[in-house]
């Protein structure tokens, strides 16, 4: 166990390194990343750091100093392309390094468009890295026109900015509704109508058709016969699990890299965290793409490279900023049957039961019927619907006892 090397140097490789240090490892930790720069928050990119709002300095998970004095070696702009398991050696570009254990950290890729309906046009964004956003925030100025293609919560984060930055902005979302894969009807119109305030133009079952332009995007035509003019498209539909390491390698794949519940991949030096590992989770298993995530399963691991047998039971918890809107995720909403509403207008709480079992919170502009409601599911409590209903109750009697 005296060599760890950490590929992927984002949020759950950063997170992973550190923690094993803080744990006590003194062997060699190599930390290597295909991005330039040194590993970072990706939340901010889609909201302050986009605006304008934020500096590159702030996005930075840790100084640079910080690596060179835990002794982590952090290699940036190196791309891992194999793992020899048998070797136990990995090649960045025509350089092999050895382990003893390795953590597979790769995170997740955003889906693009196809280039024969003009997905590879210039002007045509995705938004997952600091590169990616450094590259379309010159087009964010007033009175340009955006499309935004797909209405997740990177496309209505990059909405927001782009309609406070006074841009004419239309979104599409092929399904019903925006949210639709995430969260209940109530929280969908929730961000609709507010969106609709600030004049972003959202068209639901409407999906695209193709791109137009010479040189660069200049139009869109969309599946109802529309047709737009367009200087700059954002485009938000999703991500795929960056496995391609793994698979290449012969381990066990299913939606992610497949790892056992404390992290274990299906060979025992390799672990796998973050947005590009799939888990055991309630007879099921999931993938889960947020910061939360990617912190505490890196930490799980790192505790469990070094010889702990911790399971990894994930807390779900997320975020997203939208305007003067703060939207606070507790639990995952996966099954739920019913939805209790808190609160009104501005500060609302969508509450979601499997009957009488509490799943998960949505809160809007409401810090506190989060924070209850997290406390709640972590204590597997579910109160009455009727209480939750009634704003006038105080909620936080219910986490005594
Ligand atoms: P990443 O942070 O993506 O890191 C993976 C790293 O591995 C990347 O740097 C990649 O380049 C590198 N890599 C991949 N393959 C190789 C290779 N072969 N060799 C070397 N390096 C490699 N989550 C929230 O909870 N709340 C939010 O509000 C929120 N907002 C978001 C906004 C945006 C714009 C984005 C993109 C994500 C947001 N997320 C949010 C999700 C969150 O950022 C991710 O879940 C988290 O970053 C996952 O961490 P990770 O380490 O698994 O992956």
């Amino acid at each position: 166990m005296r060599k760890i090397v950490v590929i992927g140097a984002g949020q759950a490789g950063a997170s992973l390194a550190v923690r094993l240090r803080s744990l006590g490892h003194d062997g060699s930790i190599t930390l290597i990343g295909e991005e330039p720069v040194a590993p970072y928050q990706r939340p901010p990119l889609s909201k302050k750091y986009l605006l304008g709002e934020m500096t590159l300095e702030r996005l930075y998970l840790r100084p640079e100093s910080y690596y060179r004095e835990s002794d982590i070696e952090l290699r940036t702009s190196s791309a891992v392309v194999s793992i020899d398991r048998a070797g136990k050696r990995i090649s960045v570009g025509s350089r092999e390094v050895s382990y003893d254990c390795l953590a597979l950290c790769t995170g997740a890729v955003p889906r693009g468009l196809p280039r024969s309906i003009g997905g590879a046009l210039p002007g045509v964004h995705t938004v997952r890295s600091l590169a990616d956003v450094d590259a379309m925030a010159p087009a964010f100025v007033e009175g340009a026109r955006a499309l935004i293609v797909g209405g997740g919560y990177i496309g209505l984060e990059a909405a927001a900015v782009a309609a406070t930055s006074g841009m004419r902005v239309t979104l599409i979302e092929a399904a019903e509704r925006i949210l639709q894969r995430v969260a209940a009807q109530e929280t969908s119109s929730y961000f609709r109508a507010l969106h609709e305030t600030h004049g972003v133009d959202i068209r639901e079952r409407v999906s695209l058709e193709r791109l137009t332009g010479e040189g660069r995007v200049t139009g869109a035509v969309l599946s109802d016969g529309a047709e737009l003019k367009v200087d700059v498209v954002i485009v938000g539909i999703g991500v795929t699990p960056s496995t391609e390491l793994a698979e290449s390698a012969g381990l066990e794949i299913e939606n992610g890299v497949w790892t056992d519940i404390q992290g274990r991949t299906s060979d025992p030096s390799i672990w796998a965290a973050g947005d590009c590992a799939s888990f055991p989770y309630k007879g099921t298993r999931i993938r889960l793409e947020s910061v939360q995530n990617a912190i505490d399963q890196a930490e799980c691991v790192a505790a469990n490279m070094l010889g702990s047998e911790e399971d990894y039971v994930p807390q779900p918890w997320f975020w997203s900023d939208q305007y003067d809107c703060k939207l606070q995720i507790a639990g995952l909403c996966t099954g739920y049957r019913r939805i209790v509403t808190r609160g009104a207008g501005h500060s609302v709480s969508f509450w979601y039961y499997a009957d009488e079992t509490l799943l998960a919170v949505d809160s809007m502009n409401d810090a506190r019927a989060y924070m209850i409601g997290k406390r709640l599911l972590e204590m597997g409590k579910s109160p009455d619907r009727a209480v939750i209903a009634n704003a006038n109750v105080d909620l936080k009697p219910l986490l005594r006892g």
